[in-house]
């Protein structure tokens, strides 16, 4: 009896000389939470908004299509570059030599300035990722169409939060970031594309997820074969679209 009273009088004594300690074990002093290594990798930002910082890859600077493109009918990417633009023609459209997964894409577009046509048949082209997933390219400055299909969309899926298109033959800027799908199997999605798109400065897609490849009719499908990095796509759509400084950054 006295032994087990010697015993609790023990456990009573050690539970109040922890409890004591215990506030001082767990106090979080700042550094505890400061992070210092790897080091942040250094990046030289443009001289101005549009220009591409130091880690960038030029996919068009006025000189180097034949080196960084290919048409979707040959090698050759058909378009005629002058003045340090493309502009597209008839022959198909033009991807990139190289592939890409997550990234970071900035391009410059201008529709013609002479207008033609209406609705989707007005300064119609897009840039396409993987080949496969659409930021409609269209002149929608005062040019209704379907609200899925204009400037800014993702085509037949997400709607622009705003319409912010300047007038035909102004130059206008995408930036978008695109987070490539991650497949669940050979034919399904475990986390879809992602994709936010910011038109002339302003943003207009966050973050969307999409249900699957573009599709112009027909709605689209979260099923889709397994694929892994693939070219940046511009469209021919049969308007002579524009387009400069095209510079992209893998994530
Ligand atoms: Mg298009």
């Amino acid at each position: 009896m006295k032994r087990n009273l010697l015993f609790i009088l023990f456990f009573v004594f050690s539970f109040t000389l922890i409890a004591q300690e215990v506030p001082e074990l767990m106090e979080m002093k700042p550094e505890m939470t400061e992070l210092w290594e790897p080091e942040v990798p250094v990046v030289t930002p443009g001289a101005k908004y549009g220009n591409a910082p130091s880690d960038a890859i030029i996919l068009f600077d006025g000189t180097n299509l034949a080196e960084e493109w290919e048409g979707d009918r040959d090698s050759i990417p058909h378009w005629v570059v002058e003045d340090s633009i493309v502009t597209a023609t008839r022959g198909g459209g033009i991807r990139t030599k190289r592939q890409f997964g997550d990234c970071q894409l900035h391009i410059e577009w201008r529709s013609p300035a002479e207008v033609k046509g209406t609705s989707q048949g007005r300064g119609n082209s897009g840039v396409f990722f993987h080949e496969k997933y659409e930021v409609q390219v269209l002149d929608n400055y005062e040019n209704r169409t379907y609200r899925n299909g204009q400037a800014g969309s993702l085509y037949k899926q997400y709607a622009p939060l705003v319409n912010v298109c300047k007038e035909p033959g102004e130059w206008q800027t995408y930036d978008i970031i695109f987070n490539a799908p991650i497949f669940k199997d050979e034919n399904t999605f475990l986390v879809p594309p992602r994709v936010t798109v910011l038109h002339n400065g302003v943003l207009v897609q966050n973050a969307v997820e999409l249900r699957g490849p573009t599709e112009y009719i027909g709605v689209p499908e979260y099923t889709v074969k397994k694929h892994g990095k693939g070219s940046i796509y511009l469209q021919d759509h049969g308007n002579p679209v524009s387009y400069r400084n095209i510079w992209i950054r893998e994530l």
